[in-house]
């Protein structure tokens, strides 16, 4: 079992986070894994680094939901031919999802508008 970091914050609660292994402090508060922490962070949880990958993709053009599928296509062949790396597809996935999702809510915003300038010029009509 993992034991509850005994750092205690400027507030005087103590923090949350689990204890490393051999240590009663957490991977924040640990002196000894600082350095550790600040790798993995520059790394941005890859063992490789996407820096180092120079992957010289197509950009996307995305303007509307049409767009968004095309991404996502483009997303999905780049994966199988091994051009994109299973984490970072993932990743692309996951922003392609909030981006068709803005455009639903901006599309629905749209209608919503609409309806109420209609329902506006239906009472000064009356
Ligand atoms: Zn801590």
């Amino acid at each position: 079992m993992s034991k509850q970091c005994e750092f205690i914050k400027q507030n005087g609660d103590r923090c949350g986070a689990y204890a490393v292994q051999s240590s009663q402090y957490c991977i924040n508060h640990e002196e000894s894994m600082k350095e550790t922490k600040q790798n993995a962070v520059a790394k941005g949880g890859s063992s490789d680094g996407y820096k180092t990958l120079n992957l010289n993709l197509e950009p996307f053009e995305i303007k509307n939901t049409s767009d968004v599928v095309i991404a996502v296509v483009q997303t999905i062949n780049e994966l199988r031919s091994g051009k994109l790396p299973p984490k970072l597809a993932n990743t692309v996935g996951y922003l392609l999802g909030i981006a068709i999702k803005a455009f639903e809510v901006s599309e629905i915003d749209k209608k919503i508008e609409a309806i109420d300038r209609v329902i506006l010029e239906r009472k000064v009509r009356k």
